[in-house]
């Protein structure tokens, strides 16, 4: 089954909605190079998202990178999920790294974010990966499988055929370093052969897996090559709009 790639930016803490404005613009003049058959998020500061979704090229769409698992409540500070669909948002991120590890997220809140970004009509993007230690142990697999498993725990089949799951090795978000296409691709198959195991074949077929970790313009292609990588979930790379112009032409 042909998947669609995938090319999503997570902008995390950076841009006011004057810097968001910019770079619409700026991606506006490139919107040439923004070619069909490729998916394009930009994941922003919830701030943004109304000024993204308003300037935007029409091919891109928006993603919230955090929310909150309850419709309403006494949650300050937080945001709902009727919040972000309010907003055009059609793809939001659960269980990125710097949440884990910043913000002492959970496996149980993660899969409670999962159900309620899917509940509502999202796309949720579960972000799964080891750090250094668990990688220099070799325990990469088997915090992989936990991360997927706990966080899609809740979902049907059919649900997790339209999800997106990201592999993100911690140690290579921000760092410059990657892994390597080859190394990325093993555990992504491991990844796609957990949710056949979990979900079934047709599940396992469709879902989109994305590498993220220090990905850029010289780089995207070569996981892209990859059979079972669908996309890439990038940073720093994503908050220009000239890069992320490049990464699309690259794929
Ligand atoms: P990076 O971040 O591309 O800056 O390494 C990736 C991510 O955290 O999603």
């Amino acid at each position: 089954m042909a998947r669609t790639p995938l090319l999503m930016g997570n902008w995390k803490m950076y841009k006011t909605v004057a810097e968001a404005r910019q770079f619409a613009e700026n991606l506006g003049q490139r919107s040439a190079d923004l070619v069909s058959g490729i998916d394009y998020v930009v994941c922003a500061p919830f701030t943004s998202l109304h000024v993204l979704r308003v300037m935007l090229p029409a091919q891109v769409k928006i993603g919230a990178q955090n929310v909150y698992p309850e419709t309403e409540g006494a949650y300050t500070g937080e945001i709902s999920p009727p919040m972000l669909v309010e907003f055009g948002t059609q793809y939001v991120l659960a269980g990125h790294s710097e949440r884990r590890t910043l913000f002492a997220e959970t496996d149980e809140l993660i899969e409670r974010k999962v159900r309620a970004i899917v509940e509502h009509g999202m796309v949720p993007v579960l972000c799964v990966g080891e750090n250094l230690s668990e990688k220099e142990s070799g325990k990469t697999n088997d915090i992989v499988a936990a991360q997927v498993q706990k966080g899609l725990a809740g979902l049907q089949a059919d649900q997790v055929a339209a999800a997106v799951i990201a592999y993100e090795p911690v140690w290579a978000i921000g760092t410059g370093k990657t892994a390597t296409a080859e190394d990325a691709q093993v555990v992504a198959k491991e990844i796609r052969q957990l949710v056949a195991a979990q979900f079934g074949e047709t599940a396992a077929a469709s879902v989109r897996i994305l590498y993220g970790g220090s990905v850029k313009p010289n780089n995207i292609a070569s996981f892209l090559a990859q059979p079972d990588i669908d996309g890439g979930l990038v940073g720093g790379a994503s908050l220009d709009a000239a890069s992320f112009a490049d990464m699309a032409q690259a794929i």
